[in-house]
């Protein structure tokens, strides 16, 4: 027995499914998940001192790698003078300009604890300002696992929500529009009838939660305008792309504006974080200067803002980006081609650092068409990869992502990998 399958044994005695979230269990690719022991720059070392080229990167915040150096630094300087203290900090206020300076539309913003946070309270925000219950959500993107957005589409378009999850309320559930994600003509058909209903739209700008999937041409454009017109809110959760995708997140990519953002991931430098922001106008419906309730005893700790700041600083030299996007490019070419010298049906998506792998020809619109590739074969690659030293997301629905640690070395190593891997499925 292996010390992560012992690990794992073990844990489910204590731990639901033997993990903290769910993903982490491997159920969709089966098998035992590794449990890991430490990592350094692209690789993580496991329990049994396995090594593997890191594609997961903590699910989006190691965009420098791991350990990555005025990180480490800035978490070990704080450490030694204090690592809470539930009072205003000036690396706050420092993380505050800096956010409001580096992303579009951003005046105000408020920091809290993981993404789920930062979605929920944003979605309260939008119905305190606008005095509107409903909003409007894209089935196939997560905003974390807020009752209001554990919910997906129903057949037909104007279908109120049904629950995902047994414990979120019908009643509650009920407010949750779902359209189809890169079809307008679906969310226009909901706001034709519910429009002046609804408090906001909230929307993954790359959808990073049903694979990779980009906004089609004019998607992100018709969203702002269905809020302009029906005086509801543009929310971008930018949670995976912010800082991401670009040094701007989508908002820069795509250049449409949003009325609130909300972030996470890689702004906390892997300590857990979240924040959202936009116009002040907004923003200041918050407590304490607004009547909206919103609250944290560690938001805003001084780890994870010392953290969040020295990758922020670091993410300044934006030729990182352009490096980042060549090597994933890199990658994406060489694994399309051994997926074609081995005869097999595979293709791509890639937006900045984040990547998407379908086994079947594509193109990939959003989740019907994710949904139709083969999973099994993903599955049978996902467990190749791993047994040659390549950590890909456990799931077909998950994006992947690169660091500015992965060089030639762990893209040759991954692509060694993947011609043998293809080898063996097309066998
Ligand atoms: N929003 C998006 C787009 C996400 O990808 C995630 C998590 O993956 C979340 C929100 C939730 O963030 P957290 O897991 O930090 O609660």
């Amino acid at each position: 027995m292996t010390r992560s399958e012992e690990l794992f044994q073990h844990a489910q005695v204590r731990i639901p499914g033997g993990v903290n979230s769910p993903v982490r269990a491997f159920r969709s690719v089966g098998g035992t998940p590794r449990f890991i022991a430490s990592a350094t720059g692209a690789w993580l070392t496991d329990a049994d001192g396995r090594r593997y080229v890191d594609y997961i990167g903590s699910w989006g915040p190691m965009i420098l790698g791991h350990q990555c150096e005025p990180v480490r630094e800035a978490i070990l300087r704080q450490a030694q003078i204090g690592v809470s203290y539930g009072a205003p900090t000036e690396l706050e206020v420092q993380m505050a300009d800096l956010l409001c300076e580096r992303v579009p539309g951003l005046e105000m913003v408020r920091m809290c604890n993981s993404g789920t946070e930062a979605t929920m309270s944003a979605l309260r925000l939008a119905r305190g300002a606008t005095g509107r219950d409903h909003i409007l959500k894209f089935e196939g993107c997560y905003h974390g696992h807020g009752d209001a957005l554990l919910v997906k589409a129903g057949s037909g378009l104007l279908t109120f929500g049904v629950p995902t999850s047994p414990g979120v309320p019908a009643d509650l559930a009920k407010y949750t529009l779902t359209a189809t994600y890169n079809d307008l003509a679906s969310a226009q058909a909901i706001f034709a009838e519910y429009g002046d209903r609804i408090a906001a739209i909230i929307v993954e700008p790359v959808a990073g939660n049903m694979n990779c999937v980009p906004p089609a041409p004019g998607f992100l454009e018709g969203l702002r305008q269905l809020c302009d017109d029906s005086g509801s809110l543009l929310i971008f959760d930018e949670v995976m792309t912010g800082f991401r995708v670009g040094p701007r997140g989508a908002t820069g990519v795509y250049g449409v504006r949003a009325d609130l953002i909300t972030l996470g991931k890689i702004i906390g430098g892997g300590l857990p974080v979240g924040a959202f922001g936009g116009a002040a106008t907004v923003m200041r419906h918050l407590a304490p200067i607004g009547p909206v309730y919103q609250a944290g005893t560690l938001s805003g700790n001084p780890l994870a803002m010392a953290a969040g700041l020295a990758i922020l600083r670091a993410l300044a030299d934006e030729t990182i980006y352009q490096r980042l996007d060549a090597t994933t490019a890199t990658l994406l070419a060489g694994l399309q081609q051994a997926a074609d010298a081995a005869g097999i049906a595979f293709t791509t998506t890639q937006v900045g650092s984040m990547f998407g792998l379908y086994f079947g020809h594509g193109p990939i619109r959003g989740l019907a068409d994710v949904s139709a590739c083969d999973q099994d074969r993903f599955k049978r690659f996902f467990h190749l990869m791993l047994d040659r030293g390549v950590y890909l997301a456990p799931s077909a629905y998950e994006a992947g992502f690169l660091s500015a640690a992965h060089g030639p070395d762990e893209i040759a190593h991954t692509l060694d990998a993947a011609r043998a891997s293809f080898a063996a499925l097309a066998a």
